[in-house]
């Protein structure tokens, strides 16, 4: 089973911008443009190309950071957690939160490894011998390589005459490429 990627008429003819995030700037964005422009949730959410819902969730999250909420379960967080949270408008969860959303990750990638389906989309099916699939691959490699690393290894920067790996990895590659055609052919 392959996820489709969502029609377009979700973002109400808008493009939606690929992979959103919601950095500090876009939430304290979108906080004034709600609270302060009194602007509607449709309004905003054409604004951003993403959706109304998501400009909702946001909205919720950022309530609960106002109250000083755990962002889950809306329990109040502890003083210490509260003096964390500073400036910032990204909302935090409890420990006990924290913790079940760890336990929850963790059985849902040993439920995908165990049907070898690829351990970061769940969806998709794990490439022979890897833990993900080709796309979740890609799509780490491409973040890394942004960022001037390696897209394997993702830690030391890509080597002076490559597009994309390291010193390293790049010599990893060409040994396991000769060691694969020497069991093939030998
Ligand atoms: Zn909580
Ligand atoms: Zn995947
Ligand atoms: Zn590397």
């Amino acid at each position: 089973m392959v996820l489709q990627p969502r029609a377009d008429s979700y973002t109400y003819g808008v493009k939606p911008i690929e992979n959103f995030v919601w950095t500090e700037e876009r939430l304290k964005q979108t906080w004034d443009m709600k609270i302060n422009q009194g602007r509607s949730s449709l309004d905003i959410a054409k604004t951003l190309h993403i959706s109304k819902t998501r400009v909702h969730n946001a909205m919720r999250r950022m309530y609960r950071r106002m109250y000083a909420q755990c962002v889950q379960c809306g329990d109040p967080l502890s003083e210490d957690l509260r003096d964390s949270l500073g400036n910032r408008m990204t909302s935090i969860r409890c420990p006990k939160c924290n913790q079940a959303k760890r336990d929850l990750q963790h059985e849902l990638r040993e439920r995908a490894r165990a049907m070898e389906l690829c351990g970061v989309c769940h969806v998709r099916p794990a490439l022979k011998g890897r833990t993900a699939c080709k796309a979740c691959i890609s799509a780490a490699h491409r973040r890394r390589n942004k960022k001037g690393l390696c897209g394997h290894c993702g830690e030391r920067p890509i080597r002076k005459k490559g597009k994309a790996l390291c010193i390293e990895c790049t010599v990893k590659m060409r040994k396991d490429a000769q060691l694969r055609r020497a069991l093939n052919h030998g």
